[in-house]
């Protein structure tokens, strides 16, 4: 059977380990790369090189970030008395996106998993409990994912954080916006009757 030049199936093979990306992929990712100009195919290199190179984690909080501290950390306009939890930096820029929210953040980078053998202190708990130590926290919002893990890890932070006298608070999460009661499915609407509120 013919094979690929040996060039040729290393970056198919490099390609391949990416997630989501199937033999298929790779090797139309590959016959693309091939055509491209060298000049696009070195940008491409080069962009991948600055961020393993110039990307690593805020000193505070565990965003992402090319400083010292992140933007939002540095950012003097940000509420350092709220702090909202999240699993990862993806979460962070939803939460962002929402233009609502105005306090600041820590990443834990990943839930609780037995399954997968994350335990707490693969996270960034203790960095978490080493902030709400300084005084002027007033409240945390813990926004995991309402999966099984993300509420298990809701719970683990809710059990350390609340002896500190602090306010703990987790997303609301229920019915979609726009949705119908008779188109939301038992566990989600369930979750809507434990989450309901005072009008
Ligand atoms: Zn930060």
């Amino acid at each position: 059977m013919a094979q690929y030049a040996k060039p040729l199936a290393r970056l198919v093979g490099e390609l391949e380990r990416l997630p989501g990306i199937g033999p298929k992929s790779a090797q139309r990712m590959a016959f693309h790369l091939l055509r491209i100009p060298t000049e696009e195919a070195r940008r491409l290199a080069d962009a991948i090189i600055e961020v393993k190179e110039r990307i690593h984690f805020c000193r505070q909080c565990f965003n992402l970030t090319d400083g010292d501290l992140c933007e939002l950390c540095r950012d003097p306009r940000r509420d350092p008395s709220v702090i909202c939890v999240v699993a990862e930096p993806r979460d962070l820029l939803a939460m962002e996106r929402t233009n609502e929210y105005r306090g600041s953040y820590h990443v834990l980078q990943g839930v609780i998993s037995p399954q997968e053998g994350i335990l707490p202190d693969m996270l960034r708990v203790k960095e978490l409990l080493a902030r709400l130590s300084t005084p002027g926290v007033t409240e945390v919002i813990v926004a995991t994912n309402p999966t099984v893990e993300g509420e298990a890890t809701a719970l683990y932070l809710a059990r350390l954080i609340k002896p500190l006298g602090l306010r703990v608070t987790r997303l609301a999460h229920g019915l979609p916006a726009g949705g119908e009661l008779d188109y939301a499915d038992q566990a989600t609407l369930i979750s809507a009757l434990n989450w309901r509120r005072e009008m």
